[in-house]
C-alpha cells in the first residue's frame, strides 16, 4: 500500500489575485433588489452595512481582483494549503480512482472561513470601521471573524444559533480568546430577537434570526458594520484562493479532475474549490463535473425554489433570487450546523441554473459514515459539514471501481472536526438519526415567499 502524497505549494506561487467568476459567465445573476421598491438595490444601499471597497467587489465583474499585501502576510501563515492525493483511502475503498483533496483545516480557526474574515477585516479597517457585528452556526466563522477582527483591531460580536452555542461550547471560549463577545441568537439584545424570544422561547435559532440581528445592530449602530461568512459575491471571491492553489497543485501531480467536489452549506467553500474549475471550463473548455452536496435535512439546492427571497428570517436584508427553503424554514438540528441555512448563494444558485453544476444531498449518518472511513485512512478528522464532500467523493470514487474506471476526484477537505466531537460521541452511541424535514412546514415556508413581478 502506498502512502499519501503530499503536494506542497512554494509560497511564492501563492495567488496574488482572487478569481472572479463573473467575468467568464455568460451573463450576470439576476440582480439584487430593495424589498421594498423591488428595484436593483445600488451599491449607496449596501453602505450602512459594508464598506465600500467589499460592496464594488460584490458587484464587479473584472476577472482578477488584487489581494492586498497585508491579507497576503496573514495568508502567508497558513497557505498555500496542502493538496494530498488520499492513497490509502484508494486502496481502502479499492478503487482505481485518483482521489485528491485540499485540506482547509490547517487555518487558525481550522476551516477555509479566515480566507474570508481576514480579507474582511481589512477592508473594515482601511475604512476606518471600528466594530463589526456578525452571526454564526456552528461557531466556525465566529471563530474566524474573531480571529481577524484581533488582527486588525476590530471589536467583534457574535449572535450564536442557540443550538450550536449549546452543543460547541469551546467555539465560544475560542472567539473570546480573540476578544470577541458571543451572545446565543435568539438574544435579548436586538429588538428581532426579543420578538423570537416572545413566540417561542426554547427557539433552537437559526442562521436566518442570527443574521437578523446582527444586521440589526449593524443598520441601528453608526459605528458598527455587518459580515458575512457566506453567499455573498465578495465572499465567494475571496475563497477562490482555494481552487487557484488546487490548479497549481494538480499540474505539479500531472494531473486533471474529471469532478470537483465540495459541500454546500451557503455555498462559499464550494466555490472557492469549483469556480476557477468552471472558469477553466468556459474559457479554455476543459472539461470538469461539478458536483455540490448538501444534507437532505436542509435541501436548498436539490428542493429549493430558486425564486427572489430575503437572506433572514427577520426580512431586514435585500431581496436576492436563490434556491430557497423558505425564510422562515427551520431546519431540524443536525450536526452539520454550518449547513443549516435556508438559501444557496446567488452565484452558486445561478451556476446551477445554467447547468454548469450539480447538486445531490445526503443524510448525516451516511456522512458520519464516510467521514471515519476518510478518518481510519487519511488521519484526519473531518467536520461534520466537510463530511458531506467526503461521502459524495467516496460514492464517486466506488462508482468508479464498479464501472472500472479510473477518473481524477477531488474534493475540499474544508474544515477538521476537532471542535465536534459530540456529534461523533453521538455517532458511535448511535444516537445520531436522519431527520426528515417536515413538509408541510417546507410547503408552509415556500408560500410565504415574497412576490416579485417575474419582468423585473
Ligand atoms: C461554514 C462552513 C461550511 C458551510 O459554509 P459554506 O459557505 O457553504 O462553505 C462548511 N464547512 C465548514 C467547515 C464550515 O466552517
Amino acid at each position: 500500500m502506498s502512502d499519501s502524497i503530499k503536494y506542497v505549494l512554494d509560497e511564492s506561487r501563492m495567488p496574488r489575485t482572487w478569481y472572479n467568476l463573473a467575468a467568464d459567465l455568460p451573463g450576470p445573476p439576476p440582480p439584487v433588489l430593495h424589498p421594498g421598491t423591488l428595484k436593483p438595490v445600488g451599491p449607496d444601499d449596501l453602505a450602512p452595512l459594508f464598506p465600500m471597497s467589499l460592496i464594488l467587489q460584490e458587484v464587479s465583474t473584472e476577472r482578477a481582483i488584487e489581494i492586498p499585501e497585508p491579507v497576503r502576510d496573514v495568508y502567508r501563515q497558513w497557505r498555500p494549503t496542502p493538496l494530498y492525493r488520499a492513497r490509502r483511502l484508494e486502496h481502502a475503498l479499492q478503487t482505481p480512482a485518483r482521489i485528491y483533496y485540499k485540506y482547509e483545516g490547517v487555518s487558525p480557526a481550522g476551516s477555509h472561513k479566515p480566507n474570508t474574515a481576514v480579507a474582511q477585516a481589512f477592508f473594515n479597517r482601511e475604512a476606518g470601521v471600528k466594530k463589526i457585528a456578525t452571526e454564526t452556526g456552528a461557531g466556525q466563522w465566529g471563530s474566524s471573524l474573531a480571529f481577524a477582527g484581533a488582527l486588525f483591531g476590530i471589536e467583534i460580536l457574535v449572535f450564536m444559533v442557540r443550538v450550536s452555542y449549546d452543543q460547541k461550547p469551546y467555539r465560544r471560549a475560542f472567539m473570546e480568546i480573540f476578544g470577541a463577545r458571543c451572545v446565543p441568537s435568539p438574544s435579548n439584545e436586538t429588538n428581532f430577537g426579543r420578538q423570537v424570544l416572545a413566540a417561542t422561547p426554547n427557539s433552537n435559532g437559526s442562521l436566518g434570526i442570527a443574521i437578523s440581528e446582527a444586521v440589526e445592530v449593524a443598520a441601528t449602530r453608526d459605528d458598527t458594520k455587518y459580515a458575512l461568512g457566506s453567499v455573498l459575491n465578495h465572499v465567494l471571491l475571496h475563497q477562490t484562493i482555494i481552487g487557484q492553489e488546487a490548479l497549481a497543485q494538480l499540474e505539479m501531480a500531472n494531473d486533471y479532475p474529471d469532478i470537483v467536489v465540495g459541500c454546500t452549506g451557503g455555498g462559499s467553500n464550494f466555490a472557492g474549490i469549483a469556480f476557477p474549475f468552471i472558469g477553466e471550463k468556459l474559457r479554455r473548455g476543459r472539461d470538469v463535473r461539478i458536483l455540490a452536496i448538501e444534507p437532505s435535512a436542509c435541501p436548498s439546492l436539490t428542493r429549493g425554489k430558486y425564486a427572489y427571497d430575503f437572506g433572514d428570517t427577520g426580512h431586514m436584508t435585500p431581496l436576492v433570487k436563490m434556491h430557497t427553503l423558505g425564510s422562515a424554514f427551520m431546519p431540524p438540528g443536525f450536526h452539520a450546523g454550518g449547513l443549516r441555512y435556508h438559501g444557496m448563494a446567488p452565484m452558486v444558485s445561478h451556476v446551477k441554473e445554467l447547468g454548469l453544476i450539480d447538486a445531490r444531498a445526503y443524510p448525516q449518518v451516511s456522512c458520519f459514515e464516510a467521514g471515519v472511513t476518510f478518518a481510519r485512512a487519511e488521519g484526519i478528522v473531518p467536520a461534520p459539514e466537510a463530511n458531506h464532500a467526503v461521502r459524495g467523493a467516496i460514492d464517486e470514487a466506488i462508482r468508479c471501481r464498479e464501472e472500472g474506471v479510473s477518473r481524477a476526484i477531488l474534493f475540499n477537505l474544508c474544515g477538521h472536526g476537532h471542535f465536534d466531537m459530540q456529534a461523533y460521541t453521538d455517532y458511535f452511541a448511535g444516537k445520531l438519526t436522519d431527520h426528515a424535514y417536515d413538509e408541510g412546514e417546507l410547503a408552509m415556508a415556500l408560500s410565504g415567499l415574497p412576490s416579485v413581478p417575474s419582468a423585473v
